[in-house]
């Protein structure tokens, strides 16, 4: 048996009920939504303003209604409906992005995964103590930057894409940095980089066993950057610089990737004590989750950041990917949090993996 995380009030509106996956309608929605019907449940898509006119294009994804809101805020005024129409709210990145990781852990609506995680996710000192305490090999950071003894990426707090983000070589490319705000100065590494979709079931007694649960890999991808990617065409950062352009890391697309596969275990050993960490701190972390790191020519794995729910990576594989086809056939994450909900009800487990 795993944690409750749910109170019997917070699920009373799915008592009896097949449930309707609710989600926002962007970031991986189409994919939510084509997994969950793909499993015979109704969907749900809250939308600010009119309904995207592209969701008419993909028949097989586009929910079986829309619940429209004028403002971004008013999306915590639709709870009533929600209830009413038996909805579990899948959480992605730009849901709580968009209505605020706090109102976002207020909602009045069972949630899918645990809430709590909100808090140690969206604070990046107490996401570097929760994976640091896990054992999970983290770029360095430097106190001040008299310490640099190698290349860094400097990055601002709530920088979105990476805006203003500094890379510098050494210390002495720094002299002279003037920080523009909040910041943190951290080892740049160089290596590949890998975004590495993993989801955790309380629930399942085979498999990879984690906790009471068990650990998959459902996919891996590699984001495209705009304007990092493509900027060394110009030529040498210092000239780039010196020409007022500056590197940004906005996520413009998503690349299918796999993994030497001698590194898996170490991928699946790296996320599973983040899982276990996860457990002991706040009950755990259930569902689908990302653990972004980069591979060193060493072969040493250094993560850089982890995002705790489903990434828009795993829109790669709504048919499945070279891993998830290793799990069952045509296995998206999507698919995968429908079916965990579906084995949750059945086993009378709902309060485990809802919140
Ligand atoms: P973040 O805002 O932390 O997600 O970082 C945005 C992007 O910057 C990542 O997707 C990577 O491309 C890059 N990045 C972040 N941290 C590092 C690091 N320590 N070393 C090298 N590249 C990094």
């Amino acid at each position: 048996m795993g944690v409750r995380l749910a109170s019997g009030d917070r699920l009373a509106s799915l008592e009896g009920r097949s449930p309707t996956i609710a989600t926002l309608c962007s970031h991986s929605s189409l994919q939510i939504f084509h997994g969950a019907r793909a499993e015979g449940l109704a969907t749900l898509g809250l939308c600010v303003g009119r309904p995207p006119k592209f969701y008419d294009a993909f028949p097989l994804a586009r929910p079986d209604r829309f619940v429209s809101v004028p403002r971004v805020k008013d999306l915590a005024g639709v709870e009533p409906q929600l209830k009413e129409q038996a909805a579990i709210v899948v959480p992605h990145g730009s849901f709580v992005e968009y209505l605020g990781a706090e109102l976002f852990g207020k909602l009045d609506v069972p949630v899918f995964g645990n809430r709590a995680v909100l808090g140690w996710e969206y604070d990046r000192e107490k996401e570097r103590e929760w994976l640091e305490s896990a054992g999970v090999a983290m770029p360095r950071r430097y106190a001040d930057a008299s310490e640099v003894d190698g290349p860094v990426i400097v990055k601002y707090f709530g920088a979105k894409g990476g805006k203003g983000f500094f890379l510098a070589k050494n210390r002495r490319a720094l002299e002279g940095f003037r920080p523009e705000g909040p910041h943190v100065i951290q080892e740049y590494i160089l290596g590949t980089r890998y975004y590495m979709h993993f989801f955790y079931s309380p629930l399942s007694d085979r498999g990879y066993r984690v906790g009471h649960g068990s650990l998959e890999l459902l996919g891996m991808d590699r984001r495209d950057e705009a304007n990092i990617d493509e900027l060394y065409k110009l030529g040498a950062q210092e000239e780039l610089l010196k020409a007022g352009l500056r590197p940004t890391f906005v996520v413009t697309g998503n690349v299918p990737v796999v993994l030497r596969e001698s590194l898996l275990e170490r991928a699946f050993e790296t996320a599973a004590r983040i899982v276990e960490r996860s457990i002991e701190l706040f009950g755990g972390m259930v569902g689908p989750f990302c653990v972004e790191g980069i591979m060193t020519e060493e072969l040493q794995f250094k993560v850089f950041e982890i995002s705790t729910r489903i990434v828009a990576g795993t829109n790669l594989f709504i048919s499945g990917s070279p891993y998830s086809d290793l799990v069952a056939p045509d296995l998206s994450t999507g698919r995968r949090i429908a079916k965990e909900i579906l084995l949750a009800r059945s086993e009378g487990r709902l309060a485990e993996i809802l919140s």
